[in-house]
């Protein structure tokens, strides 16, 4: 096992309130027992997007022996959580520059039959600042990304409801 960069949560400053959760790309946290914990090394990427996100400042990255991080591992995680989920992942890479792991991640739904979604839509041309940038871009890219699948499916179910027969 090698040294590498790794979130640290300050179990005395936590009081479990949750926020950093869904601010993880990676899927990497938890509230267990009234604390945020880190659920495997392995899907830690040490990029700190959930530190900003953290209103008591709970978190931070520490330098410490750790497995590597798994994008496969990540990946099988990942996708349970469904389509926005994903996306999230895949911005998360791609704002950091992670090319590498952005082609495995995209390479492990190709194999698994899983379409991949528009990551890219509106990348780049926001701004940027924080503790994480991608998370930043994420969290902008949101609300927009939604409404355009929720459009998608209303219209989908409306070819499907209002057939030529009715
Ligand atoms: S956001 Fe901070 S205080 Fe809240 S659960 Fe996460 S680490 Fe704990």
């Amino acid at each position: 096992m090698a040294k590498r960069k790794i979130i640290r949560i300050d179990e005395d400053k936590c009081n479990g309130c949750g926020e950093c959760i869904p601010n993880c790309p990676e899927g990497a946290l938890k509230v267990i027992d009234g604390k945020a914990r880190l659920i495997s090394d392995l899907f830690c990427d040490g990029l700190g997007a959930c530190i900003g996100h953290c209103p008591l400042g709970a978190i931070d990255i520490e330098e410490r022996e750790a497995g590597p991080y798994d994008e496969k591992k990540v990946m099988e995680n990942i996708v349970k959580g469904g389509e926005n989920v994903i996306i999230e992942h895949l911005r998360h890479l791609k704002s950091h520059g992670e090319e590498v792991l952005l082609k495995e991640a995209i390479d492990f739904l190709k194999k698994n039959d899983i379409e991949v979604p528009d990551y890219e839509e509106g990348h780049g041309s926001l701004p940027h600042g924080g503790a994480c940038p991608g998370a930043n871009v994420m969290r902008f890219n949101r609300k927009g990304a939604v409404k355009k699948r929720q459009r998608r499916r209303r219209d989908r179910n409306l070819s499907s409801d209002n057939g030529p027969y009715r």
